[in-house]
């Protein structure tokens, strides 16, 4: 490589260090076909196999390709060396929301600005079932006109590996942002935990220091976990009825997203960027109605117009998480041979599962049930090693584009390929679209994520699903809100 211009891949100039993680350094970077500023976060390979993470990894790469709104930073495209994992990022060019703080508190109407954004952002992320788990300042970056941009929406098997040892938050941070259900490792809700996160966030930028501090950790989980904390004398009467409301260390009675925003804090108007507030804003205030900031009507326009052309906004990364060109669980599943077959489908769940029923039924298949969107599926006679049975499970990628992934769960790896091979595959040909880890009909062109539309034009119109199943994929629910098996991490 040369020392004074560095490109990866043919693609980006790799510029200045912009950031450090746990397990990524971040660098600023030019896409050198479009010259578009962007950040490219590097993972190590080796560091995050080596404590296992590497099938959560996967999972939740594919999982941000779920994720688009205006305040969570966008990830343009994943690509992979033999020992890197490289995201390429959106920039963002304000740097961390945080180092406004280092200047002086907020006043709680710049506050309310940024905790608009951020609540926006967390419930549209989990509508979509997707937790972030690890909300702290780090990931609160600003672009240049000042909007928040959420990072990491979707790693959050990284933050919960750090989570797994007390002993990694004294040399990667603190665990002041983390809610005390988290800490104390019993399950937990991921909505709530992130809720309580935002609780702390807006403590830190009203007052300009922690709500929960004490140089010894074991003092401070103590009172996280109590969640002793005061107000700083100046903060208002709502902005600390809110945080009361937030901060409860019983996530079962923590407030809600649609709580907090029917608290009176929240609802008092946003003087965006110094703006004038509408007329018809204020009357609405004074008579008590609900009302909806300016920014947020924006940012809620903009994420409806995001979420109805999903489709047509499939980009380069949805593709290389679709495609074997660039298939990532290829280039994760090495080690650990594969008891997964996929197939991406353009039907709808229902098709999907009636299909699946079909299949069974001709191969004499016992359907041993169905549950989260989760169809578990037995061979008729014992084989070599037991009954071999495996899970059939739907997720959903956009409304009408799927991935279904067979798992064997039970039974002999030959004779499950076999099935595969020999019965399942021709008998499912008319509803796949692609088989992940074949070759793929897409060409060269979309899997370099070189071109804005979308190569599946029609796709929406040909498989709508219900509003309920758009807004909750089961599976993806379900996956998020289970906390990460706990393995102790070996470094
Ligand atoms: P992370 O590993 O995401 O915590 O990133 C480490 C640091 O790199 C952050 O705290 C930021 O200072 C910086 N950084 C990360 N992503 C970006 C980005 N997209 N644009 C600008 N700076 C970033």
């Amino acid at each position: 490589m040369d020392e004074r211009r560095t490109i990866l891949m043919d693609r980006y100039e790799i510029g200045r260090h912009l950031g450090q993680g746990n397990f990524a350094k971040v660098y600023y970077g030019r896409n050198l076909a479009t010259g578009q500023a962007v950040a490219i976060k590097m993972i190590d390979k080796e560091k995050v196999s080596r404590i296992g993470l590497i099938v959560q990894i996967k999972r939740e790469i594919s999982i941000m390709g779920l994720v688009r709104h205006p305040n969570v930073l966008k990830l343009f495209e994943v690509m992979a060396s033999k020992s890197k994992i490289y995201f390429v990022l959106e920039y963002a060019k304000g740097g961390e929301l945080f180092n406004k703080i280092t200047k002086g508190k907020l006043s709680e109407d710049a506050a309310r600005r940024y905790f608009h954004q951020l609540i926006s952002a967390v419930d549209y992320c989990h509508s979509r079932g997707v937790y972030h788990r690890d909300l702290k300042p780090e990931n609160l970056l600003l672009d240049e006109n000042e909007n928040l941009k959420v990072s990491d929406f979707g790693l959050s098997a990284l933050a919960e590996s750090t989570r797994q040892d007390g002993l990694l938050h004294t040399t990667c941070g603190t665990p002041a942002y983390v809610a005390p259900e988290v800490l104390s490792r019993r399950g937990y809700d991921g909505a709530k935990a992130d809720i309580w996160s935002c609780g702390v966030i807006l403590f830190v930028l009203v007052a300009g220091f922690l709500p929960f501090h004490d140089t010894n950790l074991i003092e401070m989980y103590r009172k996280i976990s109590r969640a002793e904390y005061r107000c700083p004398r100046p903060f208002s009467v709502e902005l600390k009825d809110l945080l009361y409301k937030i901060l409860d260390p019983d996530p079962s009675t923590r407030a809600s997203v649609s709580r907090i925003k029917r608290s009176a804090w929240y609802r008092k108007p946003v003087d965006v960027n110094g703006l004038k507030i509408k007329q018809e804003t204020r009357d609405k205030v004074q008579k008590g109605e609900p009302t909806t900031s300016e920014s947020t009507e924006g940012i809620n326009a903009e994420v409806n117009q995001e979420a109805s052309s999903s489709l047509t906004n499939l980009n380069a990364f949805d593709i290389i998480s679709l495609s074997t060109g660039f298939d990532l669980s290829n280039l994760f599943e090495e080690k650990y041979g594969r008891r997964e077959v996929r197939f991406t489908t353009r039907q709808p769940a229902e098709a999907i599962f009636a299909k699946l029923n079909e299949v069974a039924k001709k191969l004499k298949l016992k359907i041993k049930k169905k549950e989260n969107g989760v169809l578990k599926l037995a061979a008729p006679k014992e084989g070599m090693k037991g009954i071999l049975e495996f899970d059939a499970e739907v997720f959903e990628f956009a409304p009408s584009l799927h991935l279904v992934e067979l798992k064997k769960t039970n039974g002999d790896t030959i004779e499950y390929k076999q099935l595969m091979k020999d019965e399942i595959r021709p008998a499912l040909k008319d509803v796949v679209w692609a088989w992940q880890g074949e070759s793929h009909p897409l060409p060269e062109k979309f899997i370099r994520g070189e071109q804005q539309q979308s190569p599946l034009p029609s796709l929406q119109q040909q498989s709508p699903l219900s509003s309920q199943q758009q807004q909750s994929p089961l599976p993806l629910q379900q996956h998020q809100q289970s906390p990460l098996p706990s393995q102790q991490p070996q470094e």
